[in-house]
């Protein structure tokens, strides 16, 4: 297969055009690298079946030659990011989304979708089942991010239902692990670096809010299943792990022997108080589930951290 994947340069998107390219798949890689990084996709130049094409998605996402199936994972997924850019974000859920469906649909490729639990805002039902509408402040800061996703679900299925395209949506929970930026603001990566800088863990609110944790290694799993299945979902993708934010804290302070204190912040607004995947769909219809629980996902990411010198301005 020649696979496109937009935002191949981040966090996920670089896991998963390792992995496609580790089974003898074509990547092209789609990213204006707003949120991504270069070091993400370096070693992967190695690979003559690698390629890399500077592009913002929301302007065109054009690329000579086939193409079998196109990852949509352009976008800013930080809350921090988001929010710093909220234009950009919204762009790329709805232009950007367009312009990858419309490169699966001139090539008659699959089109998988990354969404997000955030479309179901802070949810009035718990576990989340993928029948839930969601509880989302279409005016919040967090609309920015939460509201182009739901349209760019809705534009997929459109797709689906006027072209025929052959379009996967998952909606992906938090996952965590190696090549998330440290102050990238996300509350894994925000905790080991702060204990490993022997910083204060800021813990926003009480702590006592709840996600569910997923591993990357298990999340690329689950990502390759569907673009490789022809099913529509949309599919939760997530580990049902449930943690308190204030025992995540505990965690990380254990597996680093870090001696910072907690230091607490005001809760964001429209944070949601609880998030935990229903994920009877995905086992059902692809088999899959999480295999790492998140006390040994943390401690892979707390070392992969540890082995790399940063600063606390974020760079390596
Ligand atoms: P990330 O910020 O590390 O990666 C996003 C990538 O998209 C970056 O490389 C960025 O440069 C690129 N990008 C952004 N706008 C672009 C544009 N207009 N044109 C081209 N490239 C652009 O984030 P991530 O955690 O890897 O998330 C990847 C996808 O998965 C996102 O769509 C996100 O919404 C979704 N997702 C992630 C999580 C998670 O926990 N990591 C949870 C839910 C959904
Ligand atoms: N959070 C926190 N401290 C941080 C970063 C995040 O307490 O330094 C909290 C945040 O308020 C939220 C949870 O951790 O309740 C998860 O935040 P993250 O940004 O990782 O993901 P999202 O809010 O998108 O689920």
């Amino acid at each position: 297969m020649r696979v496109a994947v937009t935002g191949g340069g981040g966090f996920l998107g670089s896991h998963l055009c390792e992995a496609l390219l580790r089974r003898g798949d074509a990547v092209v890689c789609l990213d204006n690298l707003s949120t991504g990084r270069p070091e993400n996709i370096a070693h992967l130049r190695k690979y003559p079946a690698f390629e890399f094409i500077h592009t913002d998605v929301s302007l065109s996402a054009e690329i000579p030659g086939s193409v079998d199936a196109v990852a949509h994972l352009a976008s800013p997924a930080s809350p921090p990011d988001y929010l710093r850019l909220p234009l950009e974000t919204l762009a790329v859920g709805s232009r950007g989304t367009e312009n990858a469906l419309e490169l699966a649909r001139r090539h008659s490729a699959r089109f998988l979708l990354a969404s997000t639990s955030e479309v179901y805002g802070d949810p009035l039902v718990h576990p989340q089942v993928e029948d839930y509408w969601g509880n989302v402040n279409p005016v919040g800061p967090r609309s920015v991010y939460d509201e182009a996703k739901r349209y760019a679900e809705a534009v997929s299925l459109a797709y689906r239902r006027t072209y025929g395209v052959d379009v996967g949506i998952v909606r992906i929970f938090n996952t965590y692990g190696p090549r998330m930026r440290p102050q990238d603001g996300r509350v894994v990566s925000s905790f080991i670096a702060q204990a490993l800088a022997g910083e204060p863990l800021t813990i926003y609110g009480d702590g006592k809010q709840t996600r569910s944790f997923c591993y990357v290694s298990d999340l690329i799993r689950g990502l390759v299943g569907m673009l490789d299945s022809s099913e529509t979902g949309p599919f939760n993708l997530g580990n049902p792990e449930e943690w308190l934010v204030c025992d995540l804290a505990e965690l990380v302070l254990d597996l680093t022997g870090s001696g910072s204190r907690i230091q607490y912040h005001p809760l964001p607004t429209d944070d949601p108080v609880r998030r935990r995947p229903d994920i009877t769909r995905i086992r059902e219809h692809l088999g899959w589930h999480p295999e790492v629980p998140v006390a040994d996902g943390v401690r892979r990411t707390v070392e992969w951290f540890a082995d790399r010198a940063y600063d606390t301005a974020g760079a390596w």
